[in-house]
């Protein structure tokens, strides 16, 4: 497939780059000086730019690519599901076939809370959506002053208005503030927020508390819902503690918020079930999805609602809310193939039993190297802490960009990672096999290695 690509002039598409294409999330004036690497083939967990370079992508490209690239059966659906029916909307009273089948298909791998299935095209969409249908839903039960969501630092929940400001990324909020009626509180990070000799039970129990004292101070009477990731995943992949999820339950039941688990990475295999909220044991009311549901295919998002919500907005009247792509075609029939391809190759048991702890377990031995203080992750996501001394938890200085060192040294050996703040991130996709893992493994700890020399 890939010896079907033409050859790229890549200097003429940086150059053509450079003059007429604005990056999302990108300091456009670097980028303009090093130039832009153009991605330009796939195939399972690798990638190809425009210099022929062979990358291993251990990002799923941006968290999402699941299945891996190059799969021509999502290729097949989606041209015959085109010239079937290209588009047709769902808001007066149609549908069409692929989003009803895709709408079942989702609710039956769901958690049984789980009541209906609403589309969107991304996961910025879907908390957008999540803002207005929690606040819908407490004016339908009579209360509208419950309109106070509370999020948590270092949250990412997209990048649109409501994404943003539900998001908790101080360096976003700054550029051109938050909408109103969204608090945030403390995030469960304990290597970076625990006090001294806090152990990870007592600051899991003290992150949660937060939300109480959030509560208490805003009035409950005031709060209609609390959002967060499962596990923080653009923050640095941060997995709380054990004792965190249950308690945040326990104190959202008790004032009667609503739990918003944006499962945008999480949600289609990446914790070893198709919902976090499955490995979490949590029970929420709006769960917002997009990434691996089409493995990146195709746009296309959604948020699961439960059914205690789901009854109140379908007696409610007319929701003025949706997206002229909600539920589109094309998009939907890939999802669902998409699905169909994880269930068949039964992928997430293969994540939960065999190559997710592999990952977890080749991670956790890159903890001896002098520049990691600490390794996260659960199945398929993995974070490395560097630090400079490890056993005070001193971070280098920033500007020595310790993480974005090992990063740039990993892609030039063909390892594609990300990195946020000292810590470089992983996500890769959930076909990938032991080997490659093993792969990823080695050079990793060659790009850390070569960033160790470097600050030495
Ligand atoms: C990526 C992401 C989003 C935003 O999704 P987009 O499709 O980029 O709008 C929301 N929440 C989480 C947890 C994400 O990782």
């Amino acid at each position: 497939m890939n010896s079907m690509i033409p050859e790229q002039n890549t200097a003429n598409l940086q150059s053509l780059d450079r003059e007429n294409y604005l990056h999302p999330f990108t300091d456009s004036k670097a980028l303009h000086a090093k130039g832009t690497r153009v991605v330009t083939g796939g195939e399972g967990v690798y990638i190809y730019d425009s210099e022929g370079n062979r990358i291993l992508d251990g990002m799923a490209g941006l968290w999402c690519v699941n299945i891996g690239y190059g799969r021509d059966e999502l290729a097949d659906v989606a041209y015959e599901q085109m010239k079937q029916l290209a588009y047709y909307n769902s808001f007066f009273g149609t549908a069409n076939v692929p989003a009803i089948e895709l709408a079942a298909k989702i609710k039956q791998l769901a958690p049984a809370n789980i009541g209906h299935v609403f589309f969107t095209g991304s996961g910025s969409e879907s908390n957008d959506t999540n803002l207005r249908m929690v606040r819908h839903y407490w004016t339908q039960k009579g209360q509208p002053e419950k309109r106070i969501v509370i999020s948590r630092n270092n949250a990412y929940h997209g990048s649109t208005m409501a994404g943003m400001s539900l998001g908790g990324m101080e360096f976003m909020h700054k550029q051109g503030g938050i909408i109103d009626g969204i608090e945030h509180i403390m995030q469960p990070h304990w290597y970076k927020e625990s006090t001294a000799g806090e152990s990870v039970e007592d600051f899991g129990l003290r992150a949660a508390k937060a939300l109480e004292d959030k509560i208490l101070e805003l009035g409950a009477e005031n709060v209609g819902a609390f959002i967060g990731e499962p596990i923080q995943g653009a923050g640095g992949v941060i997995v709380p503690p054990a004792n965190y999820w249950p308690e945040i339950q326990r104190i959202c039941k008790k004032y009667d918020l609503l739990i918003i688990l944006d499962e945008v990475i999480t949600g289609f295999g990446r914790t070893g079930n198709w919902f976090a909220a499955q490995t979490f044991d949590i029970e929420a009311d709006m769960i917002p999805f997009a990434k691996g549901l089409s493995s990146g295919y195709l746009p296309i998002g959604g948020v699961a609602v439960s059914k205690r919500v789901a009854d109140v907005l379908i007696e409610g009247g007319e929701f003025a809310h949706g997206y002229t792509y909600s539920g589109h075609p094309v998009a939907a029939a890939v999802a669902k193939a998409n699905i169909d391809i994880i269930e068949r190759e039964g992928m997430v048991d293969q994540v939960r039993d065999e190559t997710g702890p592999y990952l977890q377990a080749k991670l956790a031995e890159l903890a001896d190297h002098p520049l990691v203080g600490q390794v996260r992750g659960m199945a398929m996501v993995g974070a490395l802490e560097l630090v400079q001394d490890k056993a005070s938890r001193t971070p280098f200085d920033k500007d020595v960009e310790i993480a974005a060192k090992a990063r740039d040294n990993a892609i030039a050996s063909g390892l594609m990672v990300r990195a946020v703040g000292d810590c470089l991130i992983m996500s890769p996709p959930l076909c990938i096999t032991k080997a490659e893992i093993d792969e990823l493994i080695t050079l990793l700890s060659q790009a850390l290695d070569k960033a160790y020399a470097e600050v030495q």
